[in-house]
C-alpha cells in the first residue's frame, strides 16, 4: 500500500475501497497500490463539500483570489516533485510534465483574477425608477472527473474556475494516474476544510459521484462513451454537466506553404506525437494539398525518424511510452485494420527497439481508406495518417466529416483560406500556423460529440455559476396593469 491518502474534509484518510495498482508504463513495475474511496467515503466527501459551500461561497472574491494565487505558488514550489510523479505514473517526458505544472499555476493565477473581476452585469431597466442586474451566483458543489493524459492540468481547468466562482469541489483522478492528484494535498491545505476534497477510484466511484444528489454539477473530461454515461446519470437527477470528450482533429496543409513545408511537417509531427499522441487535440488526420503532398510526406517521415524514444526522465527523450498495454494495443489494432484495408505504414508502428515499456514508435501512414477507423474514430496514439486532397473544398469537407469537433489545425499564408477555415471548420478551436497552443483566456471545448460546454476563459468560470436576474423598483407604487382590468389603461 502506498502512503497516498484521500483528502476529505481537510483530513488525510486512507481509502477504504478496493485498492488500485498504479503501473509505471516505462518500467512496467507496480509503483503503488492506492486505497480507493468506499461508497461511504464518496458520501463523506460530498457532505464535506456541501458543508464548506456556504462559507466559501460568501468569502469575498478577493480573499478567494489570494488563496488561488497561493495554490499557484505552492504548485511552482513543488514543480519538480509533482512533475516526477506524473512522469512515473503516466510516462510523459519530464519536460512536458514540468510544462504541465507551469500551465496549472498560470491557470490558478488567471482564475484568481477573473474571479474577482465581475459578478454579473447591470442591464437597462424597464422604467427609470428601477435597477436591473444579472447576478452570477456560485453553482454549488462541483464533482470533477478527469482522465490520465494530463492529470493535473485537466483537474486545474475545473478546480480553479470552480473555486473562483465560489463553488466547492469533490475531485477524482483516473485510476491509472491517481498519485499526482493525491500529492496535491499540501498545495491546498491553506483552504478551509472541505473546500477541495480529493478521492481516488475507478468508474464505480465516478458513477457514484454522478448519481449523488449532493453534487450539483459534474465537470468531466474523458471518452465519449463515459461522458455519455455521466450525462445520462446527471440527466436522471437534472444535474448540470460540463463535458470535454474525444477528438479526431484534422490538420490541413495548403499548397501556399510550399516554402515552409518542413516547418509545417515539424508542427504536424509535434501535434500528432505530443505525449505519445495521447492528447485530446492530437492531430489525427492530415489533409495535404496535392502540389505539396510528396514533399510534406517526405519531410514528415524524415523528422519522425529523427525523434528519440526512451526513458521519460532522460533529457533528450522526445517520446515516452504509452500509458498502458491495453491503450497501446487499441492503437495497434486500429493500425492493423487500416493496413488490411490498403494503408501503408511508411515508418514506425513497432516498439522502436525498446526492450521494455509500452512504446509505440511514431508512425506515418499513407493510403488509408476514408471509411477506416483510423480516419474516423479517435486513435489516441502516435500515428499520423496523411491523405492527399486536391483543394481546400475537399480538405474542409473531409475535416468536418466525423462525429467529433474538438480542434482543427491549418497551415496557410493565404488570408482567404485562413478565413474560410476559421468560418467553416466545425471545431471548438481552430489553430492557424501554430498547432495546439492553449490560452487560459481562450475557451476550450468541442462541437458535436466532442463536448458540451467550455473550459477556460470567462466561459470556464460561467460553467460553475448560476444566473440570477434581479429586478428592483425603488418606488413602492401600484402598477397600472394590475387588477382590476376595468382600470387597465385608464390612467
Ligand atoms: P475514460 O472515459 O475512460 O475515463 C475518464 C474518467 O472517467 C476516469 O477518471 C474514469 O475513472 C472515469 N469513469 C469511468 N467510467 C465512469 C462512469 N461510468 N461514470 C463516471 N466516471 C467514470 O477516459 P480516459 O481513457 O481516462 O481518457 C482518455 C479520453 O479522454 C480520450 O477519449 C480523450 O479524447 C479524452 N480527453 C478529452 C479531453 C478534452 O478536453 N476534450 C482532454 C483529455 C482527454
Amino acid at each position: 500500500m502506498s502512503g497516498h491518502r484521500l483528502l476529505i474534509g481537510g483530513e488525510a484518510i486512507a481509502g477504504e475501497g478496493g485498492p488500485v495498482a498504479v503501473e509505471n508504463p516505462f518500467t512496467e513495475e507496480t509503483l503503488a497500490s492506492v486505497g480507493t474511496a468506499s461508497a461511504a467515503q464518496v458520501g463523506a466527501a460530498a457532505d464535506a463539500a456541501r458543508e464548506a459551500f456556504e462559507a466559501w461561497s460568501r468569502t469575498p472574491a478577493l480573499e478567494r483570489g489570494e488563496m488561488l494565487h497561493e495554490i499557484a505558488r505552492r504548485l511552482r514550489d513543488r514543480q519538480e516533485r509533482l512533475a516526477a510523479t506524473m512522469t512515473r505514473e503516466g510516462g510523459k517526458p519530464l519536460v512536458e510534465n514540468r510544462d504541465e505544472i507551469d500551465w496549472c499555476a498560470a491557470a490558478f493565477d488567471y482564475y484568481a483574477e477573473i474571479g474577482r473581476d465581475s459578478a454579473g452585469r447591470v442591464i437597462p431597466p424597464i422604467e427609470s425608477s428601477q435597477l436591473a442586474m444579472v447576478v452570477k451566483d456560485p453553482l454549488g458543489v462541483v464533482g470533477c472527473i478527469v482522465p490520465w493524459n494530463y492529470p493535473l492540468l485537466l483537474l486545474t481547468w475545473k478546480v480553479a474556475p470552480a473555486l473562483a466562482a465560489g463553488c466547492t469541489v469533490v475531485a477524482k483522478p483516473s485510476e491509472i494516474t491517481p498519485l499526482s492528484t493525491l500529492e496535491l494535498a499540501p498545495c491546498l491545505d491553506h483552504l478551509p476544510d472541505g473546500v477541495v476534497n480529493l478521492i481516488a477510484g475507478a468508474g464505480d466511484v465516478g458513477a457514484a459521484m454522478s448519481a449523488d444528489a449532493r453534487i450539483d454539477c459534474i465537470a468531466f473530461t474523458g471518452s465519449v462513451a463515459t461522458g455519455r454515461a455521466v450525462a445520462l446519470a446527471c440527466a436522471d437527477r437534472l444535474a448540470r454537466v460540463n463535458l470535454e470528450m474525444g477528438g479526431k482533429d484534422p490538420f490541413i496543409v495548403c499548397s501556399d506553404v510550399a516554402a515552409e513545408i518542413e516547418i509545417a511537417a515539424r508542427g504536424g509531427a509535434w501535434a500528432a506525437y505530443l505525449n505519445a499522441g495521447q492528447v485530446c487535440t492530437s492531430a489525427e488526420r492530415f489533409y495535404v494539398m496535392e502540389d505539396v503532398y510528396d514533399d510534406y510526406v517526405s519531410a514528415f517521415v524524415d523528422h519522425t525518424e529523427s525523434l528519440v524514444l526512451g526513458d521519460p526522465f532522460d533529457v533528450g527523450t522526445d517520446i515516452g511510452p504509452m500509458v498502458s498495454a491495453p491503450q497501446r494495443q487499441k492503437v495497434i489494432d486500429q493500425l492493423d485494420a487500416a493496413v488490411a484495408a490498403g494503408a501503408e505504414v511508411v515508418t514506425g508502428g513497432g516498439d522502436g527497439g525498446q526492450g521494455r515499456g509500452h512504446f509505440l514508435a511514431p508512425a506515418v501512414v499513407t493510403g488509408a481508406a476514408a471509411e477506416t477507423d483510423l480516419l474516423r474514430e479517435e486513435t489516441f496514439g502516435p500515428v499520423a495518417p496523411i491523405v492527399r486532397v486536391k483543394d481546400l473544398d475537399e480538405a474542409i469537407e473531409l475535416a468536418n466529416g466525423t462525429r467529433f469537433g474538438l480542434g482543427a489545425n491549418v497551415y496557410t499564408r493565404d488570408l482567404g483560406s485562413a478565413v474560410r477555415c476559421m468560418r467553416e471548420l466545425r471545431a471548438g478551436t481552430v489553430w492557424i500556423n501554430d498547432p495546439l497552443t492553449d490560452n487560459d483566456a481562450g475557451p476550450f471545448g468541442g462541437f458535436k460529440q466532442s463536448g458540451i460546454g467550455r473550459e477556460l476563459g470567462r466561459e470556464g468560470l460561467e460553467a460553475f455559476q448560476e444566473t440570477k436576474h434581479v429586478h428592483m423598483e425603488t418606488e413602492i407604487e401600484r402598477k397600472s396593469w394590475w387588477y382590476p382590468y376595468s382600470e387597465y389603461g385608464a390612467s
